[in-house]
């Protein structure tokens, strides 16, 4: 079992083992009984970390976006009525995810959401708090892994410096996973939103298809149960695993910003790491 292989499993099965007690909002890990440090040192040590690591890994995931107004996809926020208020209004969920495991009347307005949903996310513009992140880590050698598919990160950087390990919004595949292909999904959806206008369904003969076996396509995404993992998914690995590979010898600061309280986690890490790509098929 490769190094990645055996991450994955055993935080799988920590997270089986503890589920009550995460539900219950606690922590299974034995808490430090030391006195945090006050924020100014706190502040201090993270700015003294990033400037002593040769490089960085930055794991960022959707509190980065939701701290920057993209709030839509858990609940029912200002942002989320305004996105997606029609479809709610009609089928009563509440949140963009939400929205994607509902029954729609027809598939022509099952489309109309999706695109809906893409639309939102490839036309954002780039969040305050990426950009902060940029300005932070302004002149270091770095490379991004996140688990986002709002396409955020790629809005910034090289695709090179970034590994989406979850998928992105840009792709479609086939829905019943029949051939290891990607698309474009941007001029489609840019085409089904202006096709459906002030409505909430698309034209019929939008409806994305398979190239190989006409099932309907479905967006590059982990999530619902038929995520591809192919050549693409492999390459976002492999990018993430050379750079580690490639910079095991040097002061290698893992950094995870966490927007939604204020904090960040940091690890300095100079070790050899199996780090194989391609592992997760679970
Ligand atoms: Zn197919």
């Amino acid at each position: 079992m490769s190094f990645y292989e055996d991450l994955v499993l055993q935080t799988q099965m920590g997270y089986s083992r503890n589920r009550s007690v995460y539900a219950s909002g606690k922590t299974p890990v034995k808490l430090s009984q030391r006195a945090p440090l006050s924020y100014s040192e706190q502040i201090d040590r993270c700015v003294r970390r990033i400037q002593q690591a040769e490089c960085i890994v930055v794991g960022g995931a959707s509190g980065l976006s939701a701290a920057g107004g993209g709030d839509f996809y858990y609940g029912d926020t200002p942002s989320f009525r305004r996105h997606f208020g029609k479809y709610a209004d009609k089928y009563g969920f509440k949140g963009a995810f939400d929205g994607m495991y509902s029954r729609f009347d027809t598939r022509e307005e099952h489309w109309g959401y999706i695109a809906t949903f893409l639309d939102t996310t490839l036309n954002a513009p780039v969040r305050g708090p990426y950009l902060d992140l940029d300005e932070i880590l302004k002149g270091k050698d770095l490379h991004i892994l996140t688990t986002n598919q709002d396409t955020q990160f790629v809005k910034i950087y090289k695709e090179e410096q970034v590994s989406e390990i979850q998928g992105d919004h840009r792709f479609f595949q086939c829905s019943m996973c029949c051939h290891d292909g990607t698309w474009d999904a941007v001029e489609p959806v840019g085409e089904m939103t202006l096709a459906m206008g002030e409505g909430t369904s698309i034209p019929t003969e939008m409806i994305p298809r398979c190239p190989k076996c006409g099932a309907e396509a479905f967006p590059w995404v982990r999530g619902y149960g038929n995520f591809l993992q192919g050549k693409r998914y492999d390459g976002e690995y492999e990018k993430i695993s050379g750079y580690i590979q490639k910079n095991a010898d040097k002061k290698l600061l893992f950094l995870e910003p966490d927007t939604q309280s204020a904090g960040c986690v940091l690890h300095f890490c100079k070790c050899r790491v199996r780090f194989s790509a391609g592992a997760d098929r679970g």
